[in-house]
């Protein structure tokens, strides 16, 4: 296996995602001008934040010789997809640990088909073990189960130390480029790596897609993990969940192809949908002054 060479060109250093500029009245009115940091170009195969994330990773689990990499989703992750190719590429065998052992031995889904198409080898394991997996005896045991007890870990959704400095790039190509950057959150980790990036003066704003309240708590632990205490200047806008989770209600679908229709942009719908409505809402009722330069990450696409 020539991996060193395989990690090289998956690896190279990319030149950083374009942004441009789009005009749009819901924003022009108010003074405000929208960029788009099309961040779901970054990569051909694994798109935006996902690359952003596991890039670093892969260079560890490789560099320090694991035999696989293991990394835990639910059926539909878009972070279990990019982990697999990742590992087709780089011929680093994958084991995915899939939430739901009601789905071991059905048909898989499209998502998990191309998972396992990749070479991903999938482990389905009951709802209740699987949330414990923050605990290190249980960690440890699903591992085992999993055949996985030797591999490099990448924890749910990606969000380690090494994705945040992965994700500070991002932020660090945007220096210059805008006043606010907005974000959409899942884990909360591309925001809490992007916001430790940024110049002073600028500052991030996520917009949470899931239903809760611990993402500011969680944010915080993750930059004190990746970089010894609190990094940049951010803040959330809660409120533009739109029920949680992939919920994506008529109206945000409508918003969604309206969007994709006037700016050529293929806009995703569980997260990249749910961050533009609400950079909208928030223009429409004056968070932002006039003269403000708001750039929106575009993380993945449709
Ligand atoms: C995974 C994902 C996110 C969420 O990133 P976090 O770092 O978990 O907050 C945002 N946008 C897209 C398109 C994603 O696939």
């Amino acid at each position: 296996m020539n991996r060193p060479a395989n990690l090289d060109v998956l690896l190279r250093p990319r030149p950083p995602s374009p942004v441009r500029e789009v005009r749009d009245e819901r924003f022009g009115r108010h003074g405000v001008r929208l960029l788009l940091k099309r961040d779901d170009l970054v990569h051909p195969e694994l798109p935006g934040n996902k690359w952003r994330k596991l890039a670093p990773n892969l260079r560890a689990a490789v560099e320090g010789g694991f035999p696989a990499l293991v990394t835990f989703g639910g059926a539909y992750s878009n972070h279990l997809r990019a982990t697999a190719a990742a590992g087709r590429m780089l011929g680093l065998p994958t084991v995915g640990v899939v939430r739901g052992d009601e789905l071991a031995g059905r048909p898989l889904n499209e998502s998990l088909a191309r998972c396992a198409a990749d070479g991903m080898r999938l482990h389905f394991v009951p709802r209740s073990a699987y949330r414990r997996k923050a605990e290190p005896q249980a960690l440890a045991r699903l591992l085992t189960e999993a055949g996985a007890s030797d591999a490099y870990v990448v924890p749910e959704g990606g969000s380690n130390a090494l994705a945040l400095h992965g994700c500070a790039e991002l932020g660090r190509e945007l220096r210059g480029r805008a006043d606010v950057v907005a974000v959409a959150c899942g884990t909360g980790g591309t925001l809490a790596g992007l916001a430790a990036g940024l110049a002073p003066g600028q500052r991030a704003l996520g917009v949470p897609v899931l239903k809760g309240g611990f993402l500011a708590a969680e944010i915080r632990s993750l930059q004190l993990a990746a970089f010894g205490g609190p990094a940049g200047d951010w803040s959330l806008a809660e409120g533009f969940d739109h029920g949680g989770y992939a919920r994506v209600p008529a109206p945000l679908e409508a918003f969604a192809a309206d969007f994709a229709a006037r700016h050529g942009l293929p806009v995703e719908r569980i997260y990249v949908a749910k961050l533009l409505w609400a950079l909208t809402e928030l223009t429409k009722s004056g968070a932002f002054p006039r003269g403000t330069t708001l750039t929106a990450v575009i993380t993945g696409r449709q």
